[in-house]
């Protein structure tokens, strides 16, 4: 297995976990780009945006997003908080595991760089 984020999921590398089920897992991220920064992903790995599937992943996709919107509460984020998720090189994308970046607790700014 060549994915760094099926290696977090499997325990191989560790993270900071902020939550996990049969379906998800959230955590810190490693390069935190604002006080409150944790990635929401799926356990079973799909590459990129592209690649999740609307006949197979409909329910999937709901739990990531309600899962970052819960934990972004949970985290004091009742203000405002960011969500974003990159696709492929172009789009910003550095992890081959999708993944929603939850940001919070600083002003963001539009559009991103
Ligand atoms: P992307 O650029 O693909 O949208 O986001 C990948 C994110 O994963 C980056 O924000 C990066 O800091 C984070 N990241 C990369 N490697 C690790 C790691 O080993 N552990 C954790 N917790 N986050 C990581
Ligand atoms: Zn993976």
């Amino acid at each position: 297995m060549d994915c760094l984020f099926c290696k977090i999921v499997a325990g191989d590398i560790p993270a900071k976990v902020l939550y996990e089920d049969d379906q998800v897992m959230a955590f810190h991220d490693i390069a935190p780009q604002a006080p409150v920064h944790f990635l929401v992903i799926p356990k079973k790995h799909i590459a990129t945006l592209h690649d999740l599937s609307e006949a197979d992943d409909k329910q999937l996709a709901g739990h990531i997003l309600f899962t970052a919107q819960r934990l972004a509460q949970e985290q004091g984020c009742e203000e405002g908080f960011r969500v974003a998720m990159n696709c492929n090189a172009l789009g910003g994308q550095t992890v081959y595991h999708i993944h929603m970046h939850v940001l919070g607790k600083r002003q963001m700014t539009w559009p991103p760089g």
